[in-house]
């Protein structure tokens, strides 16, 4: 491959080509680097809307959408201007503002078991922050998570983390100290019975942190009653239950999953949305709970950038648009006609494939399903996965680079732009049925 894309070297290869030896994998985030799917990633100059435009003016319908965050579309002229006039009143404070004010209204008014939150720049340092909350007002030191479930890289959560660590093959990271690790414990998504087997052997159990709505392992949905079983079975054991609502928050309904499927969480963390497109994160609970942090209370939790004018600014544009309810009946019957068109356009072309959805978030798996938990999403075929990437990628569409994670439809995909995905995927579908040739170069 390399001899014939010498004379046709685009930019987004000169680019990576230099980015590789300045940044691990040439990436600030692993699963940006193609490794799950071969060949080179897209460098990025542009978005608007429904698309993203690459380095060489290739313009793609695209359904990362930042991972999440960008469910108005891209550059929104409202976020754009709201950023533009914020940044002529400083770009950071390190003091209160007003903005971090009417950001926590907005989300305690829209997620149900919020009544006080804290902001932090990622969901990363969400997710840590919680599970440090939560050791601290229990005084037990364990957690417990879900195989596939992924909730930012801190020591704790990196273990059987799905999606990034699960392209990689990387089991654990080197680096997290098996002291800490050893305090998380491990058990099968949406299994009720090895959550009680894990209560029953273990009783010094701080938490359990879940997604909801697992996006992280591609997207799979709570079996019915399985939220309501975790909360009974961490309440009747006096731990907390963590919702990692970073990805579903605001997402998979305004209020999150919570509201969807009316169970409570102990604590919640948010991020994506919440930030419009710029760095955020949060965590929040009960009055009660929120004031044991500092300086309310001795758990400590600090943020040079927490609360910054900018990121604030995105997501109240972003949070005051989505009070619209009838955005999520848009975005729910988009991605309806998404996933039907590419179910059937799949099935013309005698390809297995189950399609997992709430929402506005699914994802297609090259699996017979039905895809429930890590074992079952782990039988893709990882493989053809990657061929149809690479195909759709041809035909002007960006997936996410990865089996392992959820697709995103924001309210700029209007019919005409689904229609085009559909009609761009049936002709993937072909090339990928009669094994043609595939970009794969394994670096
Ligand atoms: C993206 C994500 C995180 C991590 O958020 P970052 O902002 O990347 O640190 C945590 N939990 C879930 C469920 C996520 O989807």
């Amino acid at each position: 491959m390399s001899s014939a894309s010498e004379t046709t070297r685009d930019r987004s290869e000169e680019l990576f080509a230099r980015a590789v030896e300045l940044m691990p994998g040439g990436v600030n985030s692993p699963v940006r680097a193609f490794r799950g799917v071969g060949g080179t990633p897209r460098f990025i100059r542009s978005a608007s809307g429904a698309t993203i435009t690459d380095v060489d003016g290739r313009t793609y319908i695209d359904y990362v959408g930042s991972w999440g965050p960008m469910i108005l579309g891209h550059a929104d002229p409202e976020i754009v201007a709201g950023l533009q006039e914020a940044a002529t009143r400083g770009t950071s404070f390190g003091a209160p503002n007003e903005l971090e004010v009417e950001l926590a209204e907005e989300i305690i008014d829209a997620v149900p078991s919020i009544e006080m939150v804290r902001m932090v720049s990622s969901g990363t340092e969400a997710t840590m922050s919680a599970i440090r909350l939560a050791r601290g007002v229990t005084g037990r030191s364990k957690l417990v998570k879900f195989e596939g479930c992924y909730h930012g890289h801190g020591d704790s959560l990196l273990v059987k983390a799905g999606s990034g660590v699960a392209t990689l093959g990387l089991p654990d990271s080197p680096g997290v100290p098996a002291a800490l690790a050893e305090n998380t414990l491990t058990a099968p998504f949406n299994d009720v019975a090895s959550l009680e087997q894990v209560f029953q052997q273990h009783a010094d159990i701080a938490a359990v942190i879940i997604e909801p709505v697992v996006g992280n392992m591609g997207c799979v949905p709570p079996a019915e009653g399985y939220l309501k079983a975790v909360r009974e079975l961490t309440s009747r054991n006096g731990a907390l239950l963590i919702f990692d609502e970073v990805m579903t928050g605001f997402r998979v309904a305004r209020g999150g999953a919570q509201e969807l499927y009316s169970v409570m969480p102990d604590i919640t963390t948010l991020g994506k949305i919440i930030g419009g497109g710029l760095p955020v994160g949060a965590y929040g609970g009960s009055r009660e709970l929120m004031r044991n942090i500092a300086p309310a209370g001795p758990i400590y939790q600090a943020g040079t950038l927490s609360g910054n004018p900018l990121s604030m600014t995105a997501g109240l544009v972003t949070l005051r648009r989505l009070r619209d309810l009838s955005i999520y009946d848009r975005l729910e019957s988009a991605t309806a006609r998404l996933c039907d068109g590419l179910s059937a356009a799949a099935a013309d072309a005698g390809i297995k494939t189950v399609i997992n959805r709430v929402g506005s978030m699914w994802t297609s798996f090259f699996n017979p399903g039905p895809v429930i938990d890590w074992t079952s999403a782990n039988r893709s075929d990882r493989k053809l996965f990657g061929e149809f990437f690479h195909a759709m990628l041809g035909q002007g569409v960006y997936l996410a680079p990865s089996q392992f994670e959820a697709g995103f439809v924001s309210l700029a995909h209007t019919d005409e732009v689904i229609d085009q995905t559909i009609k761009s995927a049936r002709d993937a579908f072909k090339i990928v049925g009669s094994e043609g040739p595939k970009p794969l170069d394994g670096n």
